[in-house]
């Protein structure tokens, strides 16, 4: 990435400073408050974005109500095939994308390469072939013609952990069901969505069909949700937010989707290999730091495992190496921001203080500047612990035993979450059989990774979310059911 005065370019792509995107062009605001953007492993200032001004944020919806017009009735190929060439574009700038969003986040290099950009790409890749085989229109078995249309502007509000795979999971689905979208990314990593940009610009996106403004939530994000001026809200992000964009979204009747925490457990049975699960499991657990929805933070192992599996996960949390991201040594980077570190080591003293046994190494944080912490393996724990039942998003993992099956399929769903979980086994079936008694959205066998193409739904149940992301499940997030009833002429045939 390179600081232009004035702009930002990534390879070939560049955007203004200080500038949102409407209607197909930039908009330099300079009168507008200015939000900084640092990076988490140097606390150095990298750009500024604006806090966007409500008249822009009304014209930005504006902006998407007039595409509307036009993109919900283009034929879903050509929805395709714009989708086809944004991913190409992402490609071909696959390295400063990658460089940016870990610059940004403080995500090691080689999982920016591998979550901001070749996952974003397949999830593309994914919906353009969607958008070219779903059925648009059919008949239904009383003669009555069924058509799916797009659901209209979609108000899109993002989270910071990985922010471009957030981003394409909810605008690669809208816009191969014809949708178009006002999106606000958060205000910690808003330059990977200004790029996106910037790339639709180059690709030659009808303008309005997809508008990027900046700001807080609590003022950008507050103003859009309350301007309901839109059809869908799409929003991941905090359990406490989406409650209030629920019920905002409720109260305009508007569709919603919502990506909220989770808390996930990771079910080792007796006859799984306890190595491996546990190595996979800390590994798992503290992808991105721990700054990861559907990470699996809490580790059930039969009781008398419980002393092993805590000495396994010690030595694989000894083992990262934190630093700058941008060194393919690195294994660990810095959280997002002070506030993520101060909360993630009040759960720690808590913990602590509360008599847990907390391992953690004292050294080895990089000197000086970062928001680093060292990741900690929490054993002996209360069940009711704040730090076994909240969200930390740090590189936390809490080791419990469990007495039977029966103890360990309540502790794992002894959650206000259930947005993934996982099952060790050497029996693959009985993992499976195992899995159908988990209220999660996902379930993961034997640490398996997202499957591709990304095409499976995320999503969670209970206070996870409502609906889902990926695959034909998010696509119909955004498409909107027409029945027209009367027969055809000649039907039945
Ligand atoms: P957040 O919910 O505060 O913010 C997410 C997005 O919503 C951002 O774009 C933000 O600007 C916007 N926003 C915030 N308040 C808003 C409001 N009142 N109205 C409209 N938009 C608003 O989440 P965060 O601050 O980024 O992180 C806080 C916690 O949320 C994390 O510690 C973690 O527990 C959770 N989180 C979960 C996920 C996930 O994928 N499930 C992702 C990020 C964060």
């Amino acid at each position: 990435m390179v600081m232009k005065s004035g702009g930002v370019q990534i390879g070939s792509v560049l955007f203004p400073e200080r500038a949102v995107f409407i209607d197909g062009g930039w908009s330099t605001i300079r009168s507008a408050e200015v939000i900084p953007v640092s990076n988490p492993a140097t606390e150095e200032l990298i750009s500024e974005v604006i806090e966007t001004p409500p008249e822009y944020l009304e014209s930005a919806f504006k902006s998407a109500r007039r595409a509307l017009k036009t993109w919900s009735v283009t034929p879903p190929e050509v929805r395709a095939s714009y989708l086809e060439a944004l991913a190409t574009v992402m490609l071909r700038s696959r390295e400063e994308l990658a460089r940016l969003a870990s610059s940004e986040i403080g995500m090691p290099i080689s999982d920016a390469r591998s979550t901001q950009v070749d996952l974003p790409i397949q999830v593309l890749k994914s919906f353009a072939e969607l958008a070219r085989s779903h059925a648009w229109e059919f008949e239904d078995q009383s003669g009555s013609t069924i058509v799916h249309e797009a659901a209209g502007v979609v108000l899109a509000i993002t989270p910071w952990n990985f922010p471009v795979h957030q981003i394409v999971a909810k605008v690669a689905p809208a816009l191969a069901a014809g949708c178009t979208v006002v999106l606000k990314p958060a205000e910690l990593t808003p330059l990977n969505a200004l790029a996106i940009a910037s790339m639709c610009a180059e690709i030659g996106l009808p303008p309005g069909v997809l508008n990027v403004v900046t700001g807080t939530g609590l003022r950008a994000g507050r103003s859009l949700v309350a301007l309901a001026d839109y059809d869908v809200v799409s929003f991941t992000g905090s359990l406490a937010v989406g409650r209030q964009i629920g019920a905002a979204a409720g109260g305009a009747i508007v569709r919603m989707t919502l990506e909220l925490g989770g808390k996930s457990p990771a079910l080792v049975l007796a006859d799984a290999d306890l190595e491996s699960a546990v190595r996979t499991t800390v590994k798992n657990c503290f992808v991105n730091a721990g700054q990861k929805c559907n990470a699996p933070t809490r580790l059930l192992v039969p009781e008398g495992s419980l002393c092993d599996a805590v000495n396994i996960a010690k030595v694989v949390a000894d083992k990262y190496v934190l630093g700058d991201p941008l060194l393919e040594s690195t294994t660990m980077g810095p959280l997002v921001s002070a506030n993520q570190r101060r909360k993630v080591n009040e759960y720690i003293a808590n913990a602590t203080s509360s008599g847990a046994d907390v391992a953690r190494r004292s050294a080895d944080i990089p000197s000086g500047r970062g928001y680093f912490v060292n990741p900690a393996i929490v054993s002996k724990v209360d069940r009711d612990a704040p730090i076994v039942r909240e969200e930390v998003f740090g590189p936390v993992l809490v080791v419990q035993g469990y007495r039977s099956e029966e103890d360990a399929l309540e502790m794992a769903n002894d959650s206000e979450y259930g947005l993934s979980a996982e099952v060790w086994s050497g029996d693959q079936e009985k993992a499976r059989a195992v899995a159908k008694h988990i209220c999660a959205g996902q379930v993961r066998i034997n640490g398996a990774r997202t499957q591709m193409p990304p095409v499976s739904p995320f999503g969670g149940y209970k206070r996870s979310g409502i609906g889902r992301e990926l695959g034909p499940s998010g696509l119909d997030e955004f498409i909107e059911v027409k029945a027209i009833l009367g027969a055809r002429a000649g039907w039945p045939k």
